[in-house]
């Protein structure tokens, strides 16, 4: 196991989001996607107007949400929209309370007493009487900041909960508390229609999207791979099989390293799993210890914890792979499979939350539905693969049409025009 603690790429602090001046900017995008989309992108903002937007959520670095902003942030001041981000503060027991209630929400059964409910809104209104929110938009994410809004029933501006996370099947005692301070705001954001709950405000759906430039996901020299793979002591020799997520109960590592066990009776490879710790996670290190246990002391099973990954180890870890695992139990989007698709990998993920709108079953990768299938999928995709190549090429068609940040730039200015038109309930903004 590695423990890697320098992170020279991601930013840090009480107000992210300023990039360091060498950071793409909107014209770097056009050899990507094109001159049509940037212009539309430029044409949209100047219908925006002058208007600002306060992002709040919890974390600063670590999980998908963090990972969007950082670039989100500052493509949309370009676009002239003044965007400020500010992260929340909290000590060990509010994020503690914080991931279980992520948990529940996600379906983990438990009970709640009333102490935590009064502990989570004593940080919340800590953090409220700390904060301004002048802007024009307030974008909370997640359900650690969720009750801010309760201090704010008289406002002039609009006030909208992006919701990450996977609400299909939400505990329903952390809902029903929940859910009367989500219906306080003007709308909610959901990364799937699937899941979606039923709100008396109108709700919107937003995918979430990767950026191209980013050290994440640009081109990298295939001495640096040769490099990163060395420098994690990961042979070459046999086909790679990597799941890149934090090591959470949610993204099924256990699973992973099953499915791995089994394929393997059948064809030769080798098993990759990277991991880091969000700095809202308390519950990385029990987790992973299940993993080591889990694999025993097979030598072809590699597993890798990071205290902070570093961008473009990760976009090495990913380009090295034959095949890209993504076997969650529950998901909010899984940034992780967009990633994997743009590099063309073949992606093998659980059908649930967004991996379902990425992964196209048999077309832009394979969709599972429990450990056998994955082991299969893994089979399958390592005795086929002009298949594997297939749905690889396939996939990062599907990433340049939906999954890029400058679609993303581009829901977030129908998200400005249609607040201003209230008359939907439910409204797709693509
Ligand atoms: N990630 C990372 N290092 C890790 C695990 C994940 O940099 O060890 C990144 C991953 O590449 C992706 C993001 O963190 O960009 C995770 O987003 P995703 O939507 O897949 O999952 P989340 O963690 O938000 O549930």
């Amino acid at each position: 196991m590695t423990n890697e603690q320098e992170d020279t790429s991601r930013g840090s602090g009480l107000t992210p989001g300023n990039e360091k001046p060498s950071a793409p900017t909107l014209l770097d995008y056009k050899e990507v996607v094109g001159p049509a989309i940037i212009e539309e992108l430029t044409i949209l903002a100047s219908h925006v107007g002058n208007q600002s937007i306060k992002m709040v959520n919890s974390t600063a670095v670590g999980g998908g949400v963090a990972e969007m902003l950082h670039r989100v942030v500052p493509l949309l001041n370009e676009l002239g929209i003044q965007v400020e981000w500010e992260v929340i503060q909290g000590d060990e027991e509010f994020f503690e309370i914080t991931k279980t209630f992520h948990n529940a929400l996600q379906g983990e059964e438990r009970h709640f007493e009333e102490d935590v409910f009064r502990t989570y809104l004593a940080r919340n209104e800590d953090n409220n009487s700390k904060m301004s929110f002048d802007q024009d938009l307030i974008v909370i994410h997640d359900p650690q900041p969720a009750a801010l809004i309760s201090w704010h029933q008289n406002r002039r501006n609009r006030w909208v909960w992006r919701c990450h996370i996977d609400l299909s099947h939400p505990n329903r005692q952390i809902w029903e508390f929940l859910r009367p301070y989500i219906e306080k705001y003007d709308s909610a954001i959901f990364s799937s229609a699937l899941f979606s709950p039923k709100l008396d405000i109108p709700q919107y759906r937003f995918y979430p999207a990767i950026d191209p430039l980013d050290n994440k996901n640009k081109e990298l020299d295939s001495s640096y791979i040769v490099n990163v793979l060395a420098k994690y002591g990961v042979p070459r020799d046999k086909p790679i099989i990597t799941q890149i997520s934090r090591y959470d109960p949610w993204k099924d590592p256990v699973g992973v390293v099953q499915a791995f066990k089994m394929a393997r009776k059948y064809v030769d490879c080798r098993l990759l799993m990277v991991g880091d710790k969000a700095e809202d996670d308390p519950e990385a290190e029990r987790i992973l210890e299940r993993v080591i246990r889990e694999a025993g002391n097979d030598p072809d099973i590699h597993i890798i914890f990071l205290t902070r990954s570093i961008p473009t180890e990760i976009n090495a870890f990913q380009r090295a792979s034959d095949i890209i695992v993504q076997k969650s139990l529950r998901e909010g989007f899984a940034l992780t499979v967009s990633e994997a698709l743009w590099k063309k990998r073949p992606v093998i993920g659980s059908a649930v939350g967004g991996i379902p709108a990425q992964i196209i079953d048999g077309y832009t990768g394979l969709l599972v539905h429990s450990v056998e299938g994955a082991s299969l999928g893994i089979r399958s995709l390592l005795t086929q693969p002009d298949f594997a190549n297939k749905l690889g090429k396939n996939g990062r068609e599907r990433v340049k049409e939906e999954f890029l940040i400058t679609k993303n730039l581009k829901r977030y200015l129908l998200l400005l025009l249609a607040l201003d038109r209230p008359n939907k309930k439910t409204i797709f903004l693509n």
